[in-house]
């Protein structure tokens, strides 16, 4: 496409055959470019705006709404700044280095045990403060939108509340939050799941509001829930710690603003800032494929400004942005800092968490992606697995900060002494640290926690749920199982000194059969054996056994058909095998092979 853009009216609704008049165009067209953008539709179909917008953009017309000066088309046929892609793909997210720097709204998670009223109390916020835009239209929900403190500063919330989402998108290498907040029911008081979400924030380093909700609850007790937070180290300010505590009926709306006011004071302390002038940088929330409108995805930025017309690309996916949708469902052409934003116009649908970055041409960005597939494709399946002996190679090298473990246990007698201990274990070089200890068993949460924080998983006298365990493997994480608590410190000692030998686990191969027996002087036998079971290696190790009593133990240090040296014997097969330091073969031997294989 290489026309110039024409400026084109489009209604709010338009009937396809319709918009092939207004365009110019055959209705067939129409209907090609939509379902290039993942649209089924028919001649007769309405398709709302947005839509008709996208095909028109793609077709070289500029939809009445459009107001950047720069043509997407343009820019796709600017073949010389196809070199810019490295450069582009070096720029750095955290704007530290950048002068331009303003502050930018907080980015707040809501988190805590289920029927806290997470839920409730994101829905009351939104219904009272969200902040209108000024065409008003119906609230909906994107996965976040952002909301004014009673001081009139906007406040982002993540709508998507609990520790799940929130540790899924740190394991993803996203931390956007800026503020927890973490809802404790004053009537039920601190649960595991609170515990988990606390050491789930603590683990990122997120500082932390604490809401106490359900203060309208005939059996509500704030003083027994303040008291149980000092259990976990988190000492309200009323009782002498620095950890800021709100009452709230989130039912009721009652203490939302003073709770509003501490996030913003909280996270006034580290104080985000971003620069609205640069490129948007951000993550995926959420997305999905809609018939009518294709890939929808809901980002956050986290700083630069994206406009539409961008080109993006995300993770394995790129494309353009066709169209963008704020938090009260309108259309809008930019979208600054901190912004929740629905965006049209992806060929793919993206992870939650997955980073996204504003290329200068849907063509670089398309190229980059399909880069990165043939480089992952050639990586292959080589996934580093982060292992109690790796780890410590990993802190070594400087790549890792500490030595995080997350504890699971039976019961809770045998989890604070474990605690205890391990924390203790650390050096001058390698902190140890159990960022999250909990009864029960090893669940897919407790793995999202390790892979975010780069730790393994401790299990004492508990299995892995199967839905953990493969997400553990496919994550690259270790789950370690014990009986015994003293192996789990001497294993967790050896590993901080960087001693950890490797497990490793006996693999049979064969089984053979000791059929006649050549001599070559006295040092020196043959072993003329028939292969019953397996195949036989070169390189393996071999245990004699007579009647069932182990004679001798170690590697193979001849394998031969006949007269001459092999690589291996199958099953059915005769060979010779010589047995290293070892000559005393009886007729009726039975030899298992063998090699050791590491277990992680
Ligand atoms: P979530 O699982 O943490 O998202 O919890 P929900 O927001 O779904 O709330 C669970 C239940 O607690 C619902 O029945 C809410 O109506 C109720 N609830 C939430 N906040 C309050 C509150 O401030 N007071 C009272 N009494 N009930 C509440």
């Amino acid at each position: 496409m290489t026309q110039p853009t024409t400026p084109v009216r489009i209604p709010q609704a338009i009937i396809v055959s319709d918009l092939a008049d207004e365009l110019g165009v055959s209705s067939i067209d129409i209907i090609k470019e939509l379902m290039k953008n993942g649209v089924m539709a028919t001649i007769n179909q309405v398709i709302d705006f947005d839509t008709a917008a996208v095909v028109a953009t793609d077709l070289g017309f500029e939809p009445e709404e459009e107001e950047r000066e720069t043509s997407s088309i343009d820019l796709e046929n600017t073949s010389d700044s196809d070199t810019e892609t490295t450069t582009t793909s070096l720029r750095l997210v955290e704007d530290t280095a950048d002068t331009d720097l303003v502050n930018r709204p907080p980015i707040v998670a809501v988190l805590g045990h289920v029927d806290h009223g997470k839920t409730t109390l994101l829905d009351q916020i939104r219904s009272a403060n969200v902040v209108a835009s000024e065409a008003g239209g119906i609230t909906q929900h994107i996965g976040a939108y952002q909301a004014s403190g009673p001081d009139g500063r906007i406040i982002t919330f993540i709508d998507t509340p609990g520790h799940e989402a929130f540790t899924q998108m740190r394991a993803r290498g996203a931390q956007v939050t800026d503020v927890a907040i973490i809802v404790i029911a004053a009537d039920d008081g601190l649960m595991p799941q609170s515990r988990e979400a606390i050491d789930h924030v603590r683990a990122a380093g997120v500082p932390m509001v604490i809401a106490i909700n359900k203060i309208d609850a005939p059996n509500a007790d704030l003083e027994r829930t303040k008291t149980q937070l000092t259990e976990v180290e988190l000492v309200p300010e009323d009782f002498g710690g620095d950890q800021v505590v709100v009452p709230i009926s989130a039912l009721q709306g009652d203490g939302i603003d003073e709770l509003l006011d501490n996030v913003l004071l909280v996270s006034d302390l580290n104080q985000p800032k971003a620069n609205p002038d640069r490129d948007a940088v951000g993550i995926v929330l959420e997305s999905a494929s809609d018939r009518q409108r294709g890939v929808v995805a809901t980002l956050l930025l986290q700083t630069g400004t994206l406009h539409q017309g961008d080109a993006l690309i995300c993770g394995l996916t790129s494309g353009r942005v066709r169209a963008m949708i704020d938090h009260n469902g309108n259309r809008i052409t930019e979208a600054g800092p901190s912004s929740p934003i629905e965006v049209m116009g992806l060929s793919d649908v993206p992870p939650a968490g997955e980073r996204f970055e504003v290329r200068t041409s849907e063509k670089i960005a398309k190229r980059e992606v399909e880069d990165k597939a043939r480089l992952l494709a050639a990586e292959g399946e080589e996934r580093e697995t982060v292992t109690l002996d790796t780890l410590f190679g990993e802190i070594h090298k400087g790549n890792v900060q500490d030595m995080n473990i997350v504890l699971k246990a039976d019961v809770q007698g045998s989890l604070e002494p474990l605690v205890e201990t391990l924390d203790n274990l650390s050096t001058d070089e390698v902190n140890t640290k159990v960022i999250h200890a909990s009864v029960g068993t090893v669940n897919e949460s407790d793995v999202q926690l390790a892979v975010a924080s780069t730790g393994v998983i401790i299990g004492f006298n508990v299995q892995p749920e199967t839905g953990a365990k493969r997400l553990a493997e496919q994550e690259g994480v270790e789950i370690r199982l014990y009986d015994i608590i003293y192996d789990i410190i001497s294993d967790i000692e050896q590993a901080v000194q960087g001693m950890l030998e490797p497990t490793f686990e006996e693999n049979q191969d064969a089984i053979v059969e000791v059929r006649q027996v050549f001599r070559l002087g006295r040092r020196n036998a043959i072993a003329g054996s028939y292969v019953r079971e397996g195949t036989v290696p070169r390189n393996a190790k071999a245990r004699v056994m007579r009647d069932g009593e182990l004679v001798h133990d170690d590697d193979i240090s001849n394998l031969k058909r006949f007269t001459d040296d092999v690589r291996e014997v199958a099953t059915g097969l005769e060979c010779g095998i010589q047995i290293e330091g070892f000559s005393d073969f009886q007729e009726g031997d039975e030899i298992i092979v063998y090699h050791m294989e590491r277990t992680l």
